[in-house]
């Protein structure tokens, strides 16, 4: 039998499947002993989460790097919130045990996220559900489920495997990781793909469809998994894995490779990142900039908008850490499925189609300006450029360009270091394609966002399952659109790059180098495979 899930992390698994339990977590009987010592036990219980979560990144620094052990860092910085654990303290003086009150925000948190459509945001949903569950088995006394004890050739079948379960995983044992539920972009998924697990996830039921102790394979790439398979199947799928891990193999020697192609057109291979700290792995996987930081991510997870003080140090520690690559920083793109409840977006009925991206800053110049006065002061330490998301006519720049000179000039008036940066556009409307001539008089570079502009050519949601067949890059429209758009950057002499998903896919690589696109940014795991693709074209 074969069941279908997601392929989150490549290769082939062949091993025998350990289920994952689920630990009992139930405190209906919990007795309230008070609010003072309900709260004592919850800091405690904060404590012990810490010191735990503190040991499993020690481990998971050694096996998988400080990137990745950062993400468990996060957990920490996250339960640590002042204001998370008022909103848990509010619930204990109402009268909540310490477990129920720790279940009920971060079940809102949880519901928050994962009702988001950006698969990057809802990644955040598995990271909050890791820390409530950890939480509550503290709260419970109830001691972790042993994934470091999985004997070699195991296949690991969880509902949900959450970072702090890999960070256990002893690589040389695991053949495969296999869960119900999750994404491509949730953070076990990365980590899977940074460990070199093969991960099947999103597979329907599959702790009740496989048995404990059952031979499987695993299929990372489609996302299959192989009941009882046949000696047959065992000899192909080994071969299989052998073939991949030998091209993997080769990929490295991209590493160090110029971006050139076969006829001696320079390229750029750039990262997309979401957090200051995501640079080193994009230097990890060869890369020669970051084509976006995400800005939204500094601004999620709180309750105020950081300062100018906390973007900038985030801002200008990402540009020493690039040391003097191209940063391409995007200036906040909230609204539509990036929700921030602190900035208070009014209810829109059709928020895609709404007070989003630059449109939302340029009604809201405190914000936009106080951003942008950290990039620029952040700009004395390395290459910073600014890039305008959600831009649909002209005058949309012109005023995002006149604002962020009058921060140039108050900050020249207050006697601050800062440089001025050159300003991008985002083209990701079929407006903003369309008149890519007129926007190319105003911006120093375009760079072509294929998730949005797909969905708004095609006039699909990106979500929508059934319509899947009309999200794809390769619609004429679409390929028009991006047609388009590179000639008319080129025309007028400005760079151009894509930095949507679709800057890694293999076939359009070669459309894309014939058009004349510059720079190539993609997630840093692809960064390789996508120089390799690039320097194979004429
Ligand atoms: C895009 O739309 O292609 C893009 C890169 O931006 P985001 O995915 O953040 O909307
Ligand atoms: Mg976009």
């Amino acid at each position: 039998m074969i069941l279908k899930g997601i392929g989150a992390s490549p290769g082939f698994g062949i091993g025998r499947a350990i289920i994952i339990e689920d630990r009992k977590l139930d405190y209906a009987a919990v007795k309230y002993t008070g609010a003072a010592s309900e709260k004592a036990r919850l800091a405690k219980a904060v404590k012990d989460f810490t010191s735990e979560t503190r040991q499993l990144a020690e481990v998971l620094c050694r096996s998988a790097g400080t990137k990745q052990a950062a993400i468990l860092e996060g957990h920490i910085t996250m339960l640590g919130d002042p204001f998370l654990r008022r909103q848990m303290e509010e619930k204990i003086d109402a009268g909540a045990v310490a477990e129920a009150a720790a279940d009920a925000v971060l079940t809102m948190f949880y519901d928050t996220f994962s009702a988001l459509e950006d698969e990057i945001m809802r990644q955040r949903a598995s990271d909050v559900k890791d820390i409530k569950d950890s939480l509550l088995r503290i709260l419970r006394g109830v001691k972790r489920a042993d994934i470091a004890a999985a004997p070699k050739g195991s296949i690991l079948i969880a509902k949900d495997f959450m970072p702090s379960m890999v960070s256990q995983i002893k690589k040389e044992n695991v053949a495969a990781i296999v869960t119900q539920v999750g994404g491509v972009s949730c953070h076990s998924a990365i980590l899977a793909r940074t460990i070199g697990i093969p991960a099947a996830l999103s597979v329907p039921n599959a702790t009740g469809m496989i048995d404990d102790g059952a031979l499987l394979i695993a299929d990372g790439f489609k996302g299959e998994v192989i009941t009882a398979p046949t000696a047959d199947q065992i000899r192909e799928y080994s071969e299989k894995q052998r073939a991949y891990l030998q091209e993997k193999e080769s990929l490295n020697i991209y590493f160090n490779k110029p971006t050139v192609t076969k006829s001696g057109l320079a390229k750029k291979v750039y990262g997309n990142i979401g957090k200051a700290e995501d640079a080193q792995n994009v230097l990890r996987n060869g890369g020669e900039g970051i084509g976006l930081f995400r800005t939204e991510f500094l601004f999620m997870n709180r309750d105020r908008a950081p300062t100018e003080q906390e973007q900038f140090e985030a801002y200008a520690a990402l540009a020493k850490a690039m040391d003097e690559k191209e940063v391409i920083i995007r200036t906040l793109d909230s609204g539509g499925d990036k929700v921030i409840p602190y900035l208070q977006i009014e209810k829109e009925k059709n928020p895609f189609l709404g007070h989003r991206g630059i449109r939302f800053c340029l009604d809201n110049k405190a914000l936009f300006k106080t951003q942008i006065r950290a990039v620029l002061r952040a700009a004395v330490c390395g290459d910073i450029k600014i890039m305008l998301p959600l831009v649909t006519c002209p005058e949309e720049v012109q005023q995002a360009k006149a604002l962020i000179e009058e921060c140039a000039c108050e900050l020249e008036n207050e006697g601050l270091n800062f440089q001025r940066a050159d300003i991008g556009v985002m083209i990701e409307t079929p407006a903003a394609a369309l008149i890519s001539d007129l926007l190319a008089k105003e911006a120093a570079f375009f760079s072509i966002g294929t998730n949005d502009l797909t969905a708004y050519t095609m006039a699909v949601d990106r979500g929508n399952a059934k319509l899947s067949r009309l999200y794809d890059t390769f619609q004429p429209a679409v390929l028009r659109a991006i047609e388009m758009t590179i000639k008319n950057a080129k025309a007028a002499g400005i760079e151009v790059g894509m930095c949507g998903e679709a800057a890694a896919n293999t076939d359009l690589i070669p459309k894309l180098i014939k058009w004349g696109l510059d720079t190539f940014s993609v997630t840093p795991s692809s960064i390789l495979q996508t120089r390799k693709s690039i320097c194979d074209c004429k």
